[in-house]
């Protein structure tokens, strides 16, 4: 069966859709942590952000623009924001294809201890 992201990009599974572009989607995540909290997706499945950049050097820079894109689109460029990319057991990564969380709408205090 294709993975839970898969299934929003294929519109098999709905999603509150606030960018697009050919080859990337970004939504707002169903359990917010943040004002802002949109994930950002390549179309294309890839399990993580290493492997995204090992496979496709190019979409991964598209993923980053795309973010970019979300944070000035949310109102939050100017305040600041955070880009995280869970990669692995020890980061809690829950969802095996490579998302950028961005986070923002308010101070973020410091990485660690979330
Ligand atoms: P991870 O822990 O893998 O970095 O983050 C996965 C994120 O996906 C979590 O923040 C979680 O709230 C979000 N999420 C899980 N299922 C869904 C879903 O069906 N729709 C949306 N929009 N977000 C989801
Ligand atoms: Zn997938």
């Amino acid at each position: 069966m294709a993975c839970l992201f898969c299934r929003i990009v294929s519109g098999e599974i709905p999603a509150k859709v606030v960018h697009e572009t050919g080859r990337t989607l970004a939504f707002r995540d169903i359990n917010p942590k943040t004002p802002v909290h949109v994930l950002v997706i390549p179309r294309d499945h890839h399990e993580d952000v290493a492997a995204l950049a090992a496979a496709d050097p190019a979409l991964a820079a598209e993923v980053l623009q795309a973010a970019a894109d979300v944070a000035v689109a949310e109102g939050v460029a100017e305040s600041g924001y955070r880009l995280l990319f869970n990669t692995g057991p020890d980061s809690g990564q829950e969802v095996f294809h490579v998302h950028a969380h961005v986070l923002g709408g308010r101070p973020l205090g410091a990485l660690t201890g979330a």
